[in-house]
């Protein structure tokens, strides 16, 4: 198998889903179809697209190390109990994450993200769920 196709692959697995899946989700999703395909190449390949600009990696409350093929700024959903990572599609927040980037400077940084945590209703069905920016 040449390496452009399971770079290719790899690229491709991660922008049809909006699961922010780890390098070991993606590997998983690609072994049936490429059986040769090993958990390192997919880390490597993660890290040259993260490098590239091609895939954004998504580092939520210090957890494994998730990935996003979704490069457009928005701001994540993730959840204590399962870990699971949402988009949170709100333009509120989406302007709000682009005023706080001209904090930048002043506050010696060179990223800012927002961040919600909330128990996800998969986990917690019946009572409100909090929300903390
Ligand atoms: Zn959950
Ligand atoms: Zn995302």
């Amino acid at each position: 198998m040449k390496r452009s196709v399971q770079r290719e692959a790899i690229l491709n697995a991660l922008r049809s889903v909006k699961t922010h899946p780890t390098a070991e989700e993606l590997h998983s999703m690609l072994i049936e179809s490429m059986p040769h395909l090993s958990l390192a190449t997919v880390y490597r390949n993660l890290e040259q697209f993260s490098n590239a600009g091609l895939v954004q990696k998504v580092d939520c409350g210090g957890e494994l190390r998730r990935f996003d093929g979704n490069i457009a700024m928005h701001p994540h959903q993730r959840c204590p109990e399962c870990g699971r990572v949402c988009d949170v599609e709100d333009t509120q927040l989406v302007k709000l994450q682009h005023e706080m980037e001209k904090l930048l400077p002043a506050l010696g940084c060179r990223t800012l993200k927002i961040e919600l945590c909330g128990v996800c209703n998969h986990c917690h069905s019946t009572e409100t769920q909090e929300v903390t920016i």
